[in-house]
């Protein structure tokens, strides 16, 4: 009957509509996968010419005939090939976490060592705005996990707190034994969680843009405004990274403003064991 005939045609114009839609998601799906491999590519041949550049500009610097144009002229070469390495290494990474495979290269580690190294390479830049910095760790402090990965947490959050805060405002790093700092059982940590704080008297993140933090590329309305440059690139990678060794980052506004970034971190070594 017509009716029959009728719901047939329903049918198969639905399965049409159908068919179609899954040829739109495989296209997607591969044009994502080639801009993924575009953005992995272009990075990994950009980053041998800049490492030659940059090698060239320190050359350049240690060379004591040079006079001061031409001193600042490398000056200028050396800082901007540096920021742009930073840029494609983010790139890069960014790329690894698409494709799942941020490389963990977990050992047993102390995080006092790993705190301390980091603050001390950001001093200089915390004094030339005349930042107080504060350091406040237990005794020892032993994690699982991939010291340069770990480096770059400690650098994407000691930079952002630095970069974040104005001339006069201060930055605190603490790190203790537990899901909250003030559990201190005077010797080893044996609670299996260690805790890492990065707080910040700085500009703040607005209330309603906590949850889009962490997402690529996102840059809070009040850093733009305020004509600090960045990328968005860090806060994702970090969090990737702090992921991939099974742990947790979290970020909530400072009590009398500015901000605190909180990292939970296991002690022991992740029980996937997979070193991704
Ligand atoms: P970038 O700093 O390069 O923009 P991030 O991914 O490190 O990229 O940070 C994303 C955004 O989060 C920043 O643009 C800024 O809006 C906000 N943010 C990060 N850290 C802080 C901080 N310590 N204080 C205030 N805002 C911050």
């Amino acid at each position: 009957s017509t009716d029959i005939t009728g719901r047939r045609e329903i049918t198969e114009e639905r399965e049409q509509l159908l068919a179609a839609e899954r040829e739109q998601v495989r296209r997607l799906r591969d044009l994502d996968r080639m801009k993924d491999e575009l953005v992995a590519l272009v990075s990994h041949e950009i980053r041998s010419p800049i490492a030659v550049i940059r090698s060239y500009a320190e050359m350049l610097l240690d060379d004591p005939g040079l006079d001061d144009e031409q001193r600042m002229f490398a000056d200028v070469i050396d800082r901007r090939s540096t920021h742009l390495q930073h840029l494609v290494d983010d790139l890069l990474d960014l790329a690894r976490l698409d494709t799942g495979t941020i490389g963990v290269d977990a050992r047993p580690l102390s995080l006092n060592r790993l705190v301390r190294q980091a603050v001390d390479d950001h001093r200089a830049a915390a004094e030339a705005k005349r930042l107080a910095v504060t350091v406040r760790l237990e005794r020892h402090l032993p994690v699982h996990g991939d010291p340069v990965r770990l480096r770059q947490v400690l650098d994407n959050l000691l930079s952002n707190a630095v970069k974040y805060t104005p001339e006069g405002g201060s930055v605190t790093v603490a790190a203790g034994c537990g899901a909250t700092i003030d559990v201190d059982d005077g010797g080893e940590c044996r609670s299996g969680a260690v805790t890492l704080t990065v707080a910040d008297t700085g500009i703040g993140i607005p209330a309603e843009q906590y949850e889009r933090l962490f997402d690529r590329f996102f840059r809070a309305a009040n850093a733009v405004e305020a004509g600090i440059k960045g990328t968005g690139l860090g806060l994702p990678i970090t969090k990737a990274i702090v992921e991939a060794h099974g742990g947790t980052i979290t970020a909530s506004p400072r009590d009398g403003g500015g901000t605190v970034f909180t990292v939970h971190l296991p002690t022991g070594a992740p029980q996937t064991g997979g070193d991704h």
